[in-house]
This record gives C-alpha cells, structure tokens and sequence, in this order.
C-alpha cells in the first residue's frame, strides 16, 4: 500500500489518476498536482474515491521538492511535459523519492528526442538508492517491452523491428492532435531518423510511405517512417537489432492541414517578434487549436500499435507481430478520454505497479527493454490493454 503523487492533469493525467484510484490495494493514497489546481480538482470530482490535489509549477525544483516533502510519496509519476523531466528527476533527488514517466527530456527550443540527459543521471540514482523507470507510456513503452518479448520468448536474435503506430480513429475536426499540440507537432515535423547497421539515417520528415494491412478489421492505412524516441534504448540495448523504424499513420486530410501550416512558418519553435512582444509559433497555434481532451466524447474507432519482430529462430528466419487494439469510445465510457490519452497513461500505471511491487526495481535510470516483459504484460492486459502475438507470418519487408 503506496502513496503516488502525479504530476500533469492534462489527457494522460486524468487516465494515470482513474487507473490509480481503481487500483487501491496498491496505490492507497493519490495526490494529484499540475499547474492549474482546477484541472486536477476537475479530475478528482469524477473519481468516487478521494484524490488529493495541489498547485506545482515543476519547473520549479525547490517547489516540486517541498510538495514531495509535505506529501512523502513512495513513488512520483510525471505525467506533465517532457520539459519537466529533469527538474522533477532533480526534485525526487533532493528527496530520496522513485521516479516515473512516459516521455524523455526536450529542450524547449529544439526538437531532440534524446536520452542523454536522463541517463545522465543513473549513477546519481544508484548512489541515492532510488529508481527512474523512463518512458513507461505506449510508444515509448509498451513498445520496448513487445521488442524486449520477442527477444526473450520468440526469437534467437531479433535482428529488425518495425514499430507501427496506427490511429483508425476519427474525431470529425478538421484539424487536431490527440495529445499535446505543441509536442505532437514538433515530433512529426522533425527529420526522419532510423537505424540501419550500426548508424542513424537521416531522412526528409514523412518522406517515406507505405500501405500496411492492419489487423482485426482495420485494413489496409498508409503509414509513413519518423523518428521515435524508444528506438535509441532498444538499439543500445538489444544490440543484435541492425535495423530499427518507426511508422504512423496520418490522414491524407491532417497531412494538408500540416503542410500548409509548415509553408507558412506556424510549426516553428523558435521565438518571433509580434507587436512587441516574443512568441513561438507553435505554441500560438496550440492556443487555437482543438484541446485534445475536448475530443474524447468525438472520436470513434481503433488504435493498433505493435512490433514486427524479425530475425533467427532454431537457425531460420522469423517474423512475429506483437500488438495492442485499443477503442477510444470504450476508453471514454471507462475513463472520459481518448485511446491516445488511456494507451498512455494505462502502461504508466503498470510501470507504477511493477515499481510499488518490486517486480521491477532496482536503484539507477532504466529503459523498458531492460526488464522481464512478461511480468508487465501480466498486469497490463487485466488492467486494460490486452496483447495479441502473431508468432510467424509474412509480413512485407518496409
Ligand atoms: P497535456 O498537454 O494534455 O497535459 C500536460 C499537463 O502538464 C497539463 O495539465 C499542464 O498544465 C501540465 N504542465 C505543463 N507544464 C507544467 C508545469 N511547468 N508545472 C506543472 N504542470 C505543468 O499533455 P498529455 O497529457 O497529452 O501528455 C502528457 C505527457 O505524456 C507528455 O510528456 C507527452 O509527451 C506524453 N505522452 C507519451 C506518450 C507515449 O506513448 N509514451 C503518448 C502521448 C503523450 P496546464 O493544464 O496548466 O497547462
């Protein structure tokens, strides 16, 4: 019996704290703190069970370190932006407190999706006897821990991975994002990286394209290849992978919304001069653009997201397709928002529980991969987000 205290009352927030309060054999007390204390009051008001909420600004070290220190959590779990990472790493720290989160660090002034910073902390973490369980959401997340299964369970030596992220949902808008504007549109704008014997390849933002076949009723969708930010751990440490990519899928219809607002300089992330006062482009538009949490009652159909595990079995080659099939309006009746948001902050609380159990824990800065997978698998599937493996099939080469 643990007290939890999350940060970030945003999509994935509000998902983090329902799978908190429906787990109360583990999770006994919940605090809830973000910037804005009326959006955690707001969540809190549809949760029976009493939730705690407070005001934090996380960039704010000493801040975050008095609230742990007035809470005394066993376990924080950031869900705010990836700005916040290392100031909430300091803070937990400071404080002696685990730490997780579901997304690594950014700069704000430059799109990086690198983990250097967070690594950079495990022999801090170690010395201090406490644990940081690094991007425990669906992609990175779930995702490392499907790459990490096929390594263990299915084949020899897992030598290609293609992570395919498809939304076969559809809110109706004419343009939105499902979850943060501002981080959605700084990952899909940014150069396409993906690793190929040993080196990153650079390539044009969604230059390359496919059609893939999706299962369980889906079909076929076009999915183009961009840089994720789990390819970098599992490369590091599943080193036999020579070839790693990622693909998504995107509307032909959000493609041309973000193409214009591209030509016209709206997607930019450095500062801009505007009746005297600086503002950054992207946040502007995120100002203007739908609240993703607005579009949980509108959005209908599956998400599937998975990995095509290729390489050797018994001295053969081998393919296995290790997915998930999420319904955003099953999620909205259960927890009132979106797959994108429950996807998220479902494999978060798993992460939670691994930690809080001992199940997974161990002093220093983690990756997914670099634990059992099965032991979180275990619990994900009852807590909402079941598995499906496909062990040998023929799916075309990306
Ligand atoms: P939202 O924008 O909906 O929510 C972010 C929340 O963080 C808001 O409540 C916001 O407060 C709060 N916040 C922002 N800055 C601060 C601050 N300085 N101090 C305190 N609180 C702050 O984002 P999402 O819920 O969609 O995403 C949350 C995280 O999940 C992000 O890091 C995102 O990258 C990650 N993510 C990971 C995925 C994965 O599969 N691994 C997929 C999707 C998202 P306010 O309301 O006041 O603005």
């Amino acid at each position: 019996m643990s007290k939890v205290l999350i940060i970030g009352a945003g999509g994935v927030g509000q998902v983090v704290t329902h799978k908190c309060a429906q787990r109360r054999d583990i999770f006994s007390e919940i605090t809830l703190a973000s910037r804005t204390q009326s959006k955690c009051d707001a969540i809190a008001a549809q949760i029976a069970t009493p939730i705690a909420t407070a005001q934090v600004d996380a960039d704010n070290v000493a801040e975050l370190a008095a609230l742990i220190r007035r809470e005394q959590p066993k376990l924080v779990i950031n869900v705010a932006l990836p700005y916040q990472d290392l100031t909430i790493m300091d803070a937990c720290l400071e404080t002696g407190v685990d730490y997780l989160d579901t997304a690594n660090y950014e700069p704000r002034d430059t799109a990086k999706f690198e983990y250097h910073w967070q690594w950079a902390y495990q022999e801090r973490f170690k010395r201090a006897g406490i644990m940081a369980l690094l991007g425990s959401g669906f992609d990175p997340g779930v995702t490392n821990v499907y790459t990490a299964l096929a390594a263990k369970s299915h084949l020899d030596e897992v030598q290609e991975i293609d992570i395919i992220d498809a939304n076969a949902g559809s809110h109706g808008q004419p343009f939105a994002t499902n979850f943060n504007p501002e981080i959605n549109i700084r990952e899909v704008t940014a150069p396409c990286r993906h690793w190929e014997n040993g080196q990153w390849i650079e390539s044009g933002a969604l230059a390359t394209k496919h059609s893939f076949d999706f299962p369980d009723g889906i079909g076929p969708m076009n999915i183009y290849r961009m840089y994720h930010e789990e390819m970098e751990s599992i490369v590091k440490h599943i080193p036999t992978i020579k070839k790693a990519q990622f693909w998504m899928t995107f509307s032909d219809n959000y493609l041309k919304h973000l193409e214009v607002l591209q030509n016209v300089g709206m997607t930019r992330i450095d500062e801009v001069e505007y009746n005297g006062q600086k503002i950054v482009p992207l946040q502007f538009l995120k100002a203007v653009l739908p609240d993703p949490g607005s579009l949980g009652p509108l959005t209908k159909g599956k998400t599937c997201i998975g990995v095509i595990a290729r390489g050797l079995k018994g001295g053969k080659r081998k393919q296995v397709y290790i997915y998930n099939i999420c319904d955003h309006e099953a999620c909205f009746r259960e927890v009132k928002s979106q797959a994108i948001s429950y996807t998220t902050g479902v494999p978060a609380v798993v992460g939670a529980i691994m930690m809080l159990t001992g199940k997974w824990h161990k002093p220093g800065v983690w990756n997914m991969e670099q634990f059992d997978p099965e032991l979180f698998l275990e619990v994900l599937g009852p807590m909402g987000l079941p598995t499906v493996v496909v062990d040998g099939g023929e799916w075309p080469e990306l």
